[in-house]
């Protein structure tokens, strides 16, 4: 029951203009596709947006060519100091038209608001001035002399965080030099879009960037063009591993961010009220479509009853409803298909006889939806403990020993991220030390830094995005031609110094 009632404060959508249809942006312009359009829709009202092109093969073709040229004509001659000017200029027009993008963001994909106007966009202009800053500094990222740019970037990204999951792919790709194609996912376009006009604005060389909106088939077409040197794939585990099956042998790099079921470690020396709240932002955050999600509470047995009645308590003050209304903590699922899977996944919990508990919170008659929901009494064999669910949904299992917490943190197919929480320091890093995750927060969940590097173990893919790592990516190093990092000369040479 909520105590409290806000009255409604929409954000209004006017600020947007919108196009009726959008093109392709190839060569610095919006041109026809070749492919049958299709449109996109808000979420939360099933209602149109707009029509979008559809990138065929032929589309790809042109685009894979346009960013040839631009790299071989225009952006390989330029400077390093002159990429970032670009790449600066972006950041700023992103902060510049922030409101707008945040309202197109959350129209077009279903988030709260307040999510996309206070952590997708701010991080997306976080993402151009961090790397605007290493477009000359290169040779002293720590990856070896004079690292080269590899050429042209395909990249393909997911629908959960559709602007940023850009800002991640084409800030480090510009800054160290190549040339990009991008596919955003079938249901979000319209911010890729908006960004492309950004680019405009921007007076970005044609060609640099182009986007191409469009289905599956338009990603795997681009992924698979001969002329691309770099493939930089989000998305579902399956579709990442037929990527590596088809890119193998072909010389092109290649980095894979895919999926995660994330441990949040609670151990009884939490600051309770801080776990809880690190609870609801590790699942409950962006409607749970986050690869890193917190999606695995393990919580120590001696403490599982008050998290979880604090956390039922906490979930029932959580406001559903309108994307657009500042006051919304949970918008809308993004599709109906990704609804479905929510549902079966759910159902299946219950089945396997987890303890299904559900906010009691009015949905909304049209739009796809679902309340944050809980399922305590996990197995760990269950499929809602092993299996991404993409939603609004917690399963809690509970350990007793830091070894079993461990154990069971690392007993997943994915390595995503994990979190733990707890009073003491000294736990925190002996557990991190054995959890098998690319990321790990303590006592905090959901955190990102355009500093910090981002990526996955096992299943969930390999290669960093973020940071210096996450330039290496983008670059010929000397390290990947099978150098060693300093010269043994070198090596001898500071030992020498050192021991004088
Ligand atoms: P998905 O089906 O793999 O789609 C991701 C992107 O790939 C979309 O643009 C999609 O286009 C495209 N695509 C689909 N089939 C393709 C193919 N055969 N070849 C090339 N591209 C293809 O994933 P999703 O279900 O939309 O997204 C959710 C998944 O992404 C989750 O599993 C989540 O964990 C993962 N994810 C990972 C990270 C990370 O950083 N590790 C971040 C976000 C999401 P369409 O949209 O048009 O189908
Ligand atoms: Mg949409």
């Amino acid at each position: 029951m909520n105590f409290l009632e806000y009255a409604p404060a929409p954000e209004s959508p006017s600020i947007l203009h919108l196009r009726k249809e959008y093109g392709l942006f190839i060569d610095g312009e919006f041109v026809k596709g070749h492919g049958k359009p299709f449109a996109t829709i808000s979420p939360s009202s099933e209602k149109h947006i707009a029509q979008i092109a559809n990138a065929n093969a032929k589309d790809v073709d042109v685009a894979v060519a346009a960013a040839r040229r631009a790299y071989d004509r225009t952006w390989s001659k330029l400077s390093g100091a002159d990429r970032g000017k670009f790449l600066f200029r972006i950041a700023r027009l992103v902060q510049e038209r922030a409101r707008e993008l945040a309202v197109a963001e959350s129209l077009d994909n279903g988030k709260p608001i307040k999510e996309s106007r206070d952590v997708d966009v701010p991080l997306v202009a976080a993402w151009f001035f961090y790397y605007a800053g290493w477009a000359d500094k290169l040779d002293y990222a720590g990856l070896g002399a004079s690292p080269a740019a590899l050429g042209v970037a395909a990249q393909v990204i997911p629908w959960n965080f559709p602007l940023l999951m850009l800002a991640w792919k084409i800030a480090p790709a510009l800054a160290a030099g190549n040339t990009v194609v991008l596919k955003p996912a079938e249901t979000t376009p319209l911010t890729a879009l908006l960004f492309a006009e950004i680019l405009q604005q921007a007076e970005l060389p044609a060609g640099v960037v182009n986007i191409l909106t469009g289905a599956g088939d338009t990603g795997a077409a681009l992924v698979n063009h001969p002329d691309v040197n770099k493939v930089a794939f989000t998305g579902s585990t399956a579709v990442g591993r037929a990527i590596a099956k088809s890119t193998a042998g072909t010389g092109k790099k290649l980095t894979l961010e895919l999926g995660g079921k994330a441990a949040n470690i609670v151990f009884d020396d939490a600051p309770i009220d801080q776990a809880v709240e690190g609870i609801v932002n590790g699942i409950f955050f962006n409607q749970g479509h986050v690869c890193c999600a917190g999606s695995r509470l393990l919580v120590q047995e001696n403490i599982h009853e008050e998290v979880v009645d604090r956390l039922k308590r906490r979930l029932s003050t959580l406001r559903l409803g309108d994307p657009l209304d500042k006051n919304t903590d949970i918008g809308a699922i993004n599709s109906r298909e990704q609804l479905d899977r929510i549902r079966e996944l759910s159902d299946i919990g219950e089945a396997e006889g987890a303890d299904r508990w559900t906010a009691d919170c009015a949905i909304p008659e049209n739009g796809f939806w679902f309340a944050p929901t809980i399922f305590d009494n996990v197995s760990t064999s269950s499929r809602i403990a092993r299996e991404e669910i993409f939603g609004p949904v917690l399963s809690v299992l509970t350990f007793r020993t830091p070894a079993e917490a461990i154990s069971k943190a690392n007993n997943t197919p994915y390595g995503l991220s994990a979190g733990i929480w707890s009073d003491k320091g000294s736990k925190i890093l002996a557990v991190a030390d054995q959890l098998k995750a690319g990321v790990i927060w303590a006592n905090t969940f959901n955190r990102f830094d355009p500093a910090s590097p981002f990526g996955g173990y096992k299943e969930s893919g390999y290669g960093r995005e973020g940071g210096r790592h996450g330039l290496a990516a983008y670059l010929q190093t000397s390290i990947d031609a099978g150098a060693s990092r300093t010269p043994v000369a070198a090596r001898t040479t500071i030992t020498k110094k050192v021991t004088k």
